[in-house]
């Protein structure tokens, strides 16, 4: 059987272990010039850094797994991170303690959000906060302070115009990860490569290549062709390149547009699955911002959602001493934002750093780069798992396994392994 998978981020790649690992011919076909996708990497002075800021949870096993096996268990390092929260000023939101300092909401929400972050590990059944939305699950389970408060800049940061159509799971879940990654005090600590992941995936495309993955890089496919309702191969390149079986593991609206063969009612359902966009400006500076790692933006005139300063997580020794924060916001194509490139993004943001980092001013900022992808966050609504496809396609021998389909957890590159994996059992166990 040889097998052709469309897209090398972290699903095909998993996809592709598993399978060559079973003695399955596979050639992966990514339209970048690199492997990774998503949680793909570029340069600073040589040293990678992710486009997307990334790390991984403790709970991140399959992740974890891939990084000890391509030989950087060592590198691997679990740093303790912190957690805070700007509303006018910067609060700390890393332990109980910190909770009780929120001043951002009255003494008796403070009560009650903490009381959030233990009932929320209670839960053990996801089926019934299908039928809920965060929004009226948080009010519930907090109150409407604290859901006015704290969690609905948040969600209307993140999702925008489709804030109220979020499901409870989906905020259940990022609930759970993020407390299920602390340490014995409380703490928070996060995983990171050091030199960056772009290491792992490299030594991993190595693995892959020795065990007879073929790679075709700047390689977009445009079409999957059929014949009978089955899947014969795939064009990439402008030429048709015959498959047993082909594995999307792009959007589902892309697999819309390259498999007009499939059939209608399939269509549509693929056609309810809605993604944000994400822009990212990555700055380089010569200073820090602050001494927060993670910082989630609660004021909703502030255009970016997320300040994400990486150095306060890896050494800044690591990057030359330059300090880095990622600025990033989700958002619809068709917002001005999207469109705009690194200098005017980092004009159009100056105002509200000026506002948010005391003494802030442009001249930090020494380089700057803008990242952007179209399918970066599905939207996860109500009853979900009624409009989430399976792997299997109407057509004989396609297959699709993407982010849209990581549900009830969250996406996330261990899942994009895990989930690369499980389709590949089910593709072998069809095979025979
Ligand atoms: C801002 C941001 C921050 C994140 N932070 C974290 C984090 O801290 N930790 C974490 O674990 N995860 C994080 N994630 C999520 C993580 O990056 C993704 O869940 C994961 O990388 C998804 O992998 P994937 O292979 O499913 O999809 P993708 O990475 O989207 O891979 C799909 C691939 O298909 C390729 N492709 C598309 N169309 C074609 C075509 N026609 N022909 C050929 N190739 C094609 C694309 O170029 C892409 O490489 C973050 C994501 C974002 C956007």
């Amino acid at each position: 059987m040889h097998v052709g998978i469309i897209g090398g981020g972290m699903t095909g790649l998993g996809a592709a272990d598993e399978l060559s690992r079973n003695g399955i011919r596979c050639t992966v076909f990514e339209k970048d010039s690199a492997l990774g996708g998503l949680a793909g990497s570029f340069q600073i002075d040589g040293v990678y850094l992710e486009k997307f800021y990334h790390h991984l949870f403790t709970s991140d096993t399959a992740a974890k797994e891939m990084i000890e096996r391509v030989g950087l268990a060592d590198d691997l390092q679990w740093l303790p991170t912190s957690n805070c929260y700007y509303l006018n000023r910067i609060y700390r939101l890393s332990t109980p303690l910190d909770l009780l300092r929120f001043t951002a909401v009255g003494f008796m929400d403070r009560i009650r959000l903490g009381a959030l972050a233990l009932r929320v590990r209670t839960v053990k059944d996801w089926r019934p906060l299908e039928q809920i939305t965060a929004r009226d699950w948080l009010i519930q389970m907090a109150g409407e302070g604290v859901y006015r408060g704290v969690w609905e800049p948040l969600l209307r940061g993140k999702f925008g115009r489709y804030a109220d159509e979020v499901a409870a799971v989906w905020i259940w879940n990022k609930l759970k990860l993020r407390g299920g990654s602390r340490g014995s005090k409380q703490e928070e600590r996060l995983g990171y490569v050091r030199g960056g992941f772009g290491r792992a995936i490299d030594l991993w495309e190595k693995q892959l290549r020795e065990r007879g993955v073929a790679f075709h890089l700047n390689s977009e496919v445009s079409r999957v062709q059929a014949e009978n309702g089955s899947v014969t191969g795939l064009v990439a390149d402008g030429q048709f390149l015959a498959f047993d079986s082909v594995l999307m593991t792009a959007a589902p609206e892309i697999l819309l547009q390259l498999a007009p063969d499939l059939p209608s009612e399939y269509r549509q359902q693929l056609a309810k699955i809605k993604y944000l966009a994400n822009t990212c400006l990555v700055m380089r500076l010569d200073r820090s911002l602050s001494d927060a790692y993670w910082l989630n933006v609660g004021d909703p005139s502030i255009p970016f959602t997320g300040v994400i300063e990486h150095t306060n997580m890896q050494r800044p020794e690591d990057y030359g001493g330059a300090h880095i924060a990622y600025l990033s916001r989700y958002l619809d194509t068709d917002d001005p934002y999207y469109q705009m490139n690194a200098e005017p993004l980092l004009d159009a943001y100056c105002p509200y750093l000026e506002r948010m980092f005391r003494g802030f001013s442009r001249d930090w900022v020494k380089q700057v780069w803008r990242w952007r992808e179209r399918y970066t966050q599905p939207l996860i609504g109500l009853n979900y798992s009624r409009i989430k496809p399976p792997f299997e396609t109407p057509l004989n021998h396609l297959w699709l396994c993407c982010m849209a389909q990581v549900y009830p957890e969250d996406r996330g590159t261990n899942y994009a392994i895990v989930y690369g994996r499980k389709v590949a059992g089910e593709m072998l166990r069809m095979s025979g």
